[in-house]
């Protein structure tokens, strides 16, 4: 079985982060792995192991996005596939334009990516793929279950559980609660730099015509900072009348 998993790196949203000219300042900023490319990444292999077959993991970016790609391999994926791209404009479009042009000469049972990413959280790169390639899709997924040409899934459809058939080659997005990733181990690490890793520019990809971004960001703030915090002093009676006051009076809530 031919298992694909498309992830992005994205900068650690624990991390503090800074803005410059409009955009993220990515000096000093710690990269990871997003969140719930890992669970499609562990997904993938776990189908491996039931079905055979290899996992190659695919990114679009700039260099850094390596280090994801090797943290992948090293969780245990066989090979990773950078198509270079230094343009931080890039919107979803062009991603999945790209990332189209890179899955049409590619025989594909299965395409995993993740729901969102942490950092832009459009939801909409892997969905656009799956419309792209014109193949069947199911978004946040937390089960999955595969014969040689049908996977059943399992979503949480707010409260409720679905389940649903899917013919393959078919792609899903992962959501939380699908698995628990597992950790890059030392030897993983080490047989990870061995790995194939293919690094492709856009202009090596077939079909590829105008991937100009078709969204143009305008802005982009941190959320106002929050005001420290007032303790209120006095009896209780104290306190209620003088939170009454400052709700009415500061905040103009009541
Ligand atoms: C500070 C910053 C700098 C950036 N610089 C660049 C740059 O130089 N070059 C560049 O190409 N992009 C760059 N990007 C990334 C690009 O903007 C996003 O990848 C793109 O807009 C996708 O939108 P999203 O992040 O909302 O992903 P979503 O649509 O929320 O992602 C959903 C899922 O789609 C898949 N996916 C998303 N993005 C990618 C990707 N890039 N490759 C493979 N799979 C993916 C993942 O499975 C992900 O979980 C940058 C982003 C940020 C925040």
């Amino acid at each position: 079985m031919n298992i694909f998993v498309i992830l992005k790196q994205t900068f650690d949203t624990e991390e503090k982060i800074s803005i410059q000219e409009g955009k993220i300042a990515e000096a000093g900023v710690k990269f990871i792995l997003n969140p719930y490319d890992e669970y499609a990444v562990e997904e993938a292999l776990r189908q491996k192991e039931q079905h055979g077959g290899a996992v190659t993991v695919v990114s679009v970016g700039p260099a850094r996005v390596a280090e994801a790609l090797r943290t992948a391999l090293a969780m245990g994926a066989d090979q990773a596939v950078l198509i270079q791209n230094d343009d931080s404009g890039s919107d979803e479009f062009t991603i999945s334009s790209l990332l189209a042009a890179y899955f049409r000469d590619q025989a594909f049972d299965l395409i995993l990516g993740g729901y969102f990413s942490v950092d832009n959280g459009a939801g909409q790169t892997a969905v656009r793929l799956a419309r792209l390639l014109e193949i069947p899709h199911a978004s946040a997924i937390t089960q999955l279950q595969m014969t040689s040409d049908q996977a059943t899934v399992t979503r949480d459809a707010e409260g409720d559980t679905e389940k649903i058939e899917i013919r393959l080659p078919a792609l899903f997005t992962a959501q939380q609660g699908l698995n628990e990733p597992r950790y890059p181990s030392l030897p993983g690490i080490m047989k990870a730099k061995k790995k194939p890793f293919l690094t492709l520019e856009p202009q090596q990809l077939n079909g590829i015509a105008d991937i100009s971004p078709k969204t143009i960001r305008t802005a982009l703030s941190l959320p106002a900072e929050r005001k420290s915090g007032r303790i209120l002093q006095g009896t209780i009676q104290e306190q209620t009348v003088e939170l009454v006051h400052l709700l009415r009076s500061e905040d103009k809530v009541i």
